[in-house]
């Protein structure tokens, strides 16, 4: 555990472009931002990222996320952001603290991890946490266009309760309004948040074989794109490619690199 966080976050500053216009907490530690620019929207495709940061101390700290929410609701709305609170991070500690409507700097779009053209394969979309996040961007995006492409959804879990966009990807596997396998698994057997779990156990990782088996899918009628923890990430492309996946059918998107732990622990 570390100390409280006693930076001071600037109210107002010059860098400051975009505020903070909505915030839902899904638990303690994940939560789910909007920020929009006080200008227009910049455009982005969905799977890109975009930098939030706000001044702590009179230093600008900023990170980069993927942005959940459709690129059409971008300029009415904002985007909308999916995070979970590192302790002993730099910056989430500082988001954390922001009340709505609280001043922050945002830039971008950046990224590559977006979905290619008229791909009508099946998209096996594999997370971990929050790395959800580009995937339900993309079938947003792709229900609104009136262009869904088939998914097979895989999230992966600590505790049942993490799992963000749950009732929103099961409303659409359930009302069939997107045609989206959703698999949720959770991987802390005995923990008893997990008490009533009637889903699939282990890591993400583990379920990648056996869900690729059950539902068919092969090199040759799936699409891979990856997203999270790097472990996961590594692991889970190690399966694909010996599965005979090529490795320019296996998209990846890490959001740390490997082997960085946050400076103060979990
Ligand atoms: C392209 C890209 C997109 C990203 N999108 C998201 C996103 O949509 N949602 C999100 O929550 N994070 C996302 N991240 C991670 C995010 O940028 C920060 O690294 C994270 O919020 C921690 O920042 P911090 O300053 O609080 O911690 P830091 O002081 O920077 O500590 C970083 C360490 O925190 C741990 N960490 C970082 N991200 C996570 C995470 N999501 N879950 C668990 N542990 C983590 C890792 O050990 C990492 O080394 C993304 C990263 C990249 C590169």
């Amino acid at each position: 555990m570390t100390g409280p966080d006693l930076r001071v976050i600037a109210p107002e500053d010059d860098r400051y472009n975009a505020t903070l216009v909505a915030r839902s907490d899904e638990t303690e530690s994940l939560g789910y931002f909007t920020i929009k620019f006080d200008g227009p929207a910049v455009p982005f495709e969905s799977g890109q990222y975009m930098t939030i940061g706000v001044i702590a101390d009179g230093r600008l700290v900023q990170r980069p996320y993927s942005v959940a929410s459709d690129p059409g609701v971008a300029e009415s709305e904002g985007y909308e952001l999916y995070i979970r609170l590192v302790n002993g991070g730099q910056f989430t500690p500082l988001l954390w603290q922001l009340p709505l409507g609280h001043r922050m700097r945002m830039i971008g779009p950046k990224g590559k991890f977006t979905l290619l053209p008229d791909d009508d394969r099946t998209h096996l979309f594999i997370s971990s946490g929050t790395g959800n996040a580009p995937f339900v961007s993309m079938m947003r995006r792709l229900a609104r266009e009136g262009h869904p492409r088939r998914a097979v959804f895989l999230n992966g879990v600590s505790y049942q309760h993490e799992l963000g966009y749950r009732s929103l990807v099961e409303g659409w596997a359930a009302s069939g309004s997107y045609p989206v396998t959703y698999v949720p698994t959770v991987s802390r057997r005995t923990a008893p948040e997990n008490e009533g779990w009637n889903g699939r156990w282990g890591r993400v990782e583990s379920i990648v074989a056996p869900v690729c088996d059950e539902l068919g899918l092969t090199p040759a009628n799936t699409i891979v794109y990856i997203c999270g923890n790097p472990d996961m990430i590594l692991s889970a492309e190690e399966t694909l490619l010996g599965r005979g996946f090529p490795e320019d059918q296996v998209k990846t998107e890490l959001y740390w690199p490997k082997g960085k732990e946050p400076r103060g622990g979990e």
